[in-house]
């Protein structure tokens, strides 16, 4: 059975009722049925238009579920979200990312998944909704593994949250591919640095995706990195030791040798990129 519903409410009572299974974009839904059709209850929930779009609250920056990637480059945002931006930019190819939504790419839950790179330094949290009730987790936690997450069948992921603590840092992120575009990453990183007025680091972020079941944020390196002058060079304090979080597999696209070292290479780009944007 195929479901449409135009309200969140419905959506909600809908899913608990039926135990239907979410379709948004179908970007990820229907290439993962490959030839079969789709079995039991479909609750297409792109008509919701309460769950689409960015606002900016007084503490923190709401992000709709239902935001599209192509939505995502076209707002005006905050200087921290150009590692967002450029992954947006990254998903696919225009045509997806006219298509293809947030919370579509963080609850399919890949470990290749662009969003959440940039999403992790920016300490997003998901707000999830169901017939019963609201609750609210950080990503990090969200994200339990490859393709699993915490959201209960009955819950629509509503909103990504993003505290409006450090808009003015500079951001970036870095996709490797075996190809420029339309490509599954090899390894990706996003990274976000704070400085004061005298150019020490006060706050840096940096988070690698495609290495590990789900993206990593690198905690060590960020403490390492804090009372730093953001100088050209910055990068080099970034050493194989830092990377420890990470867990790379050997696939198809990349040896978990190549990924390492690949990685190292990106993270300390990510670094420079950000200083030179400070
Ligand atoms: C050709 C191609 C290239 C791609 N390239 C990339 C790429 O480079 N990088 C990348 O990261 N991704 C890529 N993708 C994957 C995909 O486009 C993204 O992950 C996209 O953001 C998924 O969003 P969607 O709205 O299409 O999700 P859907 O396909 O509609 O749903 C995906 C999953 O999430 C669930 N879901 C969707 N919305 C919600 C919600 N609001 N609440 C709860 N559950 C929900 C669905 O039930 C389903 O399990 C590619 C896909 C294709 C087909």
């Amino acid at each position: 059975m195929y479901l449409k519903p135009t309200t969140l409410n419905e959506a909600v009572s809908l899913l608990a009722s039926t135990g239907g299974q979410i379709l948004a974009g179908g970007t990820d839904f229907y290439p993962a049925l490959g030839e079969r059709l789709p079995q039991g209850t479909v609750v297409d929930i792109s008509a919701l238009k309460e769950i689409r779009g960015i606002s900016m609250q007084e503490d923190h920056v709401r992000i709709g579920g239902l935001t599209t990637w192509t939505e995502v480059i076209r707002s005006p945002l905050p200087r921290c979200f150009d590692a967002l931006k450029q992954a947006a930019r990254e998903v696919g190819s225009v045509q997806i990312q006219n298509r293809g939504t947030v919370a579509g790419n963080l609850c399919n839950a890949s470990p290749a998944a662009d969003g959440v790179p940039p999403l992790l330094v920016l300490d997003a949290d998901v707000e999830l909704v169901s017939a019963s009730g609201k609750r609210r987790l950080p990503l990090a936690q969200f994200l339990a593994g490859n393709r699993k997450t915490l959201r209960r069948p009955d819950e629509v992921l509503v909103a990504v949250l993003i505290p409006r603590r450090i808009e003015s840092a500079a951001s970036t992120f870095l996709k490797l591919g075996a190809r420029k575009y339309l490509v599954i990453s090899i390894s990706m990183v996003a990274a976000v640095v704070q400085t004061d007025a005298d150019g020490l680091v006060t706050e840096a972020r940096v988070a690698v995706g495609s290495c590990s079941a789900t993206a990593r944020r690198l905690f060590e390196l960020e403490k390492t990195l804090v009372g730093l002058p953001a100088k050209p060079g910055l990068g080099s304090s970034v050493s194989e030791m830092h990377l420890s979080p990470l867990s790379p597999i050997d696939d198809v696209r990349a040896t978990a040798e190549y990924r390492r070292d690949a990685s190292l290479t990106l993270v300390r780009r990510a670094i420079e990129l950000c200083v030179g944007r400070l």
